[in-house]
């Protein structure tokens, strides 16, 4: 398994397959001046797969299609059904909003996808359309019920706490695991490209021991379960006779970067060492110039090996070039 230079193994690689979306969350996206990566510029699932397969060689094990909104990818199916096929893939799973899980869900779990993380960011319907925007809770509901029958299990939800947006609902969504076996999964906002959504993240930042504490006073205590993982970015917890799990994944009030084990893949074909700093290494270009598998694999490990430490938003420091739904989480 391949090291970086602080001794952490990095097996897992999140590849954003778009930079488009069917949401604008208020702290995700703004409504304008956005401007989306012409097609020829994002890798095609033959590159795709390519890179997975050299991932694979030097030791990665884990992936995760993000984007954007990776559903809106029309050729989503053969890049799962691509990486699925790659002898040493031992994970395979999706980050969506759900909205077209109700016709995807199947297809894609018959195409070899394992789980899926859906966002969904209230129970409430009039919240969601103020937080999520173009978001109807019905839809994602209807979305993550298709996953569920579809045996995209276990559904984990996460959602990102925004002060004056849901952060007084979130026992709302915790209540969810006392039936089900889902994991609910609470998110702290991070800023990421300096524009008018990195200042709501900082304007409406709830820390999740805030949450936790709306959470606990609502229903009662929450019981922390042994870390299975150790590099699960989530602290996980349970209400006593509860079937799922309540997760709390809190990069700013408690970094997890120690125990990061993440690479990411940009739709246009650049390796993002770290979620929340810009440093990047180019691979389309070599991918395009007939890289053999061993090439690509080389340039895998030097982002490895370049990996930052960590993230500096505590000194005021996030990512100017690229925004979250330019990675993908
Ligand atoms: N479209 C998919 C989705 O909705 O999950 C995948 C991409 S989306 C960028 C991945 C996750 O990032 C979502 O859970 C979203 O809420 C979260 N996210 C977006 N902007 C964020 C921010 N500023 N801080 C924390 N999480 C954020």
């Amino acid at each position: 398994m391949p090291k970086d230079s602080f001794d952490r193994e990095i097996d897992y690689l999140r590849i954003s397959v778009t930079d488009r979306c069917n949401l604008r969350c208020v702290y995700c996206m703004p409504l304008e001046g956005l401007r989306f990566l012409p097609g020829p510029e994002m890798l095609n699932a033959a590159e795709i797969e390519q890179v997975v397969r050299a991932a694979v060689a030097v030791g990665f094990r884990k992936f995760r299609l993000t984007g954007g909104e990776p559903t809106l990818r029309a050729d989503l199916l053969e890049i799962v059904e691509r990486i699925a096929a790659v002898p040493g893939v031992r994970d395979l799973a999706l980050t969506t909003n759900a909205i077209l899980m109700t016709r995807l869900a199947r297809p894609l779990r018959d195409a070899g996808l394992g789980r899926i993380n859906v966002h969904l960011d209230s129970l409430n319907p009039k919240t969601v359309e103020q937080q999520m925007r173009w978001g109807r809770f019905e839809e994602i509901w209807r979305g993550i019920m298709a996953c569920e029958q579809a045996g995209l299990t276990p559904i984990k939800l996460n959602a990102v706490v925004a002060a004056g947006y849901n952060e007084g609902e979130v026992a709302d969504l915790a209540r969810l695991t006392i039936e089900r076996d889902w994991h609910v999964r609470f998110i702290e906002l991070m800023p990421l490209g300096g524009g008018e959504c990195a200042r709501l993240s900082i304007q409406r930042y709830v820390s999740n021991i805030e949450t936790r504490r709306r959470i606990e006073r609502e229903l009662g205590p929450l019981a922390p379960i042994e870390a299975g993982n150790p590099s699960d970015e989530a602290r996980n917890y349970q209400f006593a006779g509860a079937r799922g799990v309540v997760g709390f994944i809190s990069p700013v009030s408690e970094p997890y970067c120690g125990t990061c084990n993440r690479m990411r893949l940009t739709a246009d074909g650049k390796f993002h060492l770290c979620l929340l700093n810009d440093n990047e290494l180019y691979v389309r270009g070599a991918l395009r110039s007939g890289a053999d598998l061993e090439a690509v694999g080389r340039i895998l490990l030097r982002a490895v090996g370049e990996k930052p430490t960590g993230h500096h938003l505590l000194q005021g420091r996030s990512t100017r070039e690229r925004s979250m739904y330019q990675l993908g989480g």
